[in-house]
C-alpha cells in the first residue's frame, strides 16, 4: 500500500508539519481517511470550508461551469465574472470589486491600491507612502507581507524586505493613531486575529479605527479573509461594530472549499486608481472561480450560515467553558471562531490536537498554545454535542 506520509516527506518541501491523518474523502463536516475512518473536521481548512465539504449547491455550480468554459483570461470578457463582482460588492456594500485567487494576492492588491491612492489622491510624494499594520498579524506569505510580520520565523532568511510599513500594537487604537503621519496612506488590520491565536480586540476597537482613518484621511483596510463570510456570527466581522472599512479583503470561504477565489472591495473613488495595465492576474475572475464564488455566497446567504455561527457558536463555546479542565488558560470566542488557550505547564496545544484526532476530531493548534475550533458553519447541534463529549474526555485525560 502507498504510504502517503512518506511520499510527502520524500518529495514535498517540508514547510508544514501536518497531523498524521491522510484524508481521502469529505462531505459536510466530515472527512474520511484512506482506511475509511471518519473524523469531524473542526478546522474547516482555516475557514475555507465554511459551507462544508462538497456542498451540493457549490458542486453543482462548478460541474455546470465545467461543462461550459473554465478560463478565459482577462484579455476577454466572460459571462460569469460581472455577476460575481456585482454580488460580492452589493452584499458588502461597495461599488466595485477586484478579483484575485489567493488571500495573499488580494492583500498585495490592496496594498498596491492603497499606495497608488496615497500618491494619486492624497498627494503623498513618490515612494513615500507608509501603511500601518498590527503586531501579531497574519496576512499571507509573500515577501512584502512577511516584511511586516512580527513572527520571527515568518521573516527569518527571507530578506531583503519591502519598506513602508509600521507596526502598531494590536488592540490599541491610540498607539496606532500615534504612528500616522502625513505619508500614511492606509491602516491594514484583521478585525479578529486568526493565525495569531484567535485574538479578539477590545470592544470599540474597530469603531475607533474607523474614526481614526476618517480623521486622518487614510484608508481603513480590513483583512477578513479568515473572519469574514459568516465565521464570527455576522456575514462580515466589521458589522459587529458597524465599522465599514474603505477596503475589504475576502478569500478562503469565497471559494466554498472548492477553488481559490479572493476579492478586494472598495468604492469607485478608490478602485479607480487602477487603470488598464496597472495590475492583473491570469486566473483572477475566471468563469470557474466566478461561478463558484456566486454559489458560495448564495449558500452563506440562503442557509443563513452567519446566524447559525452566532447561535451554535455561542452554544458550543458556552459548553466548552463548562468543561472543568485546569489546563485551560482562556477560551476566546466570537460566533464559530473559538480559541482554547492551554497553560504552558500542560504542554503544547498539539498534544491536545493529537489526542482529539485519535478520538475522531480534527483541529489544529495555532501559536503553540492555542487549540482553534472553527468547524464548517453547517455543523449541527448534535454534531457539536458529539464533539463536546470527546473534547471532555481529552481534557480529562490530559489535565
Ligand atoms: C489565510 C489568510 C491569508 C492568506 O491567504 P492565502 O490564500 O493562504 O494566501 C491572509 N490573511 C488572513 C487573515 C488569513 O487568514
Amino acid at each position: 500500500m502507498v504510504n502517503y506520509l512518506d511520499l510527502e516527506k520524500k518529495y514535498g518541501a517540508q514547510n508544514y508539519k501536518p497531523l498524521p491523518v491522510v484524508i481521502a474523502k469529505g462531505e459536510g463536516c466530515w472527512v474520511w481517511d484512506t482506511e475509511g475512518k471518519k473524523y469531524l473536521d473542526m478546522l474547516a481548512s482555516y475557514s475555507a470550508v465554511n459551507q462544508g465539504h462538497r456542498h451540493p449547491t457549490i458542486i453543482a455550480a462548478a460541474m455546470d461551469q465545467l461543462g461550459k468554459i473554465t478560463v478565459t483570461s482577462r484579455a476577454f470578457v466572460n459571462d460569469q465574472m460581472g455577476r460575481f463582482l456585482k454580488k460580492s460588492a452589493e452584499l458588502a456594500g461597495y461599488e466595485q470589486a477586484l478579483p484575485m485567487n489567493t488571500g495573499a494576492e488580494a492583500v498585495e492588491s490592496a496594498i498596491k491600491m492603497a499606495r497608488k491612492w496615497g500618491e494619486k489622491v492624497k498627494g503623498i510624494a513618490k515612494d513615500q507612502c507608509n501603511i500601518i499594520v498590527c503586531s501579531n498579524n497574519f496576512h499571507g506569505r509573500t515577501i512584502t507581507i512577511v516584511t511586516f510580520s512580527t513572527e520571527a520565523q515568518y521573516r527569518e532568511g527571507f530578506g531583503p524586505f519591502t519598506p513602508g510599513f509600521r507596526v502598531a500594537p494590536f488592540g490599541n487604537a491610540e498607539a496606532l493613531e500615534a504612528l500616522i503621519d502625513e505619508n500614511t496612506c492606509a491602516i491594514l488590520v484583521e478585525p479578529i486575529q486568526g493565525e495569531g491565536g484567535v485574538i479578539i480586540p477590545p470592544q470599540g476597537y474597530l469603531k475607533a479605527l474607523r474614526e481614526i482613518a476618517t480623521r486622518n484621511h487614510v484608508l481603513l483596510m480590513f483583512d477578513e479573509i479568515q473572519v469574514g463570510l459568516g465565521r464570527t456570527g455576522k456575514m462580515f466581522c466589521f458589522e459587529h461594530e458597524n465599522a465599514k472599512p474603505d477596503v475589504l479583503i475576502l478569500a478562503k470561504a469565497l471559494g466554498g472549499g472548492v477553488y481559490p477565489v479572493s476579492i478586494v472591495l472598495a468604492d469607485r473613488a478608490i478602485m479607480s486608481v487602477f487603470t488598464p495595465g496597472d495590475h492583473g492576474s491570469t486566473f483572477g475572475g475566471n468563469p470557474m472561480a466566478a461561478a463558484i464564488g456566486i454559489a458560495s455566497l448564495d449558500v452563506l446567504i440562503n442557509e443563513k450560515l452567519p446566524e447559525r455561527a452566532e447561535t451554535l457558536g455561542n452554544y458550543f463555546s458556552e459548553q466548552l467553558r463548562k468543561i472543568p479542565c485546569p489546563a485551560v488558560k482562556e477560551i476566546r470566542s466570537k460566533g464559530m471562531m473559538i480559541g482554547v488557550e492551554i497553560k504552558p505547564e500542560f504542554g503544547n496545544a498539539r498534544r491536545f490536537c493529537e489526542a482529539l484526532m485519535d478520538r475522531g476530531i480534527l483541529c489544529k493548534e495555532t501559536h503553540i498554545t492555542t487549540i482553534r475550533f472553527t468547524p464548517p458553519l453547517v455543523i449541527t447541534k448534535e454534531e457539536l454535542d458529539w464533539a463536546l463529549e470527546r473534547i471532555t474526555e481529552v481534557f480529562k485525560e490530559l489535565c
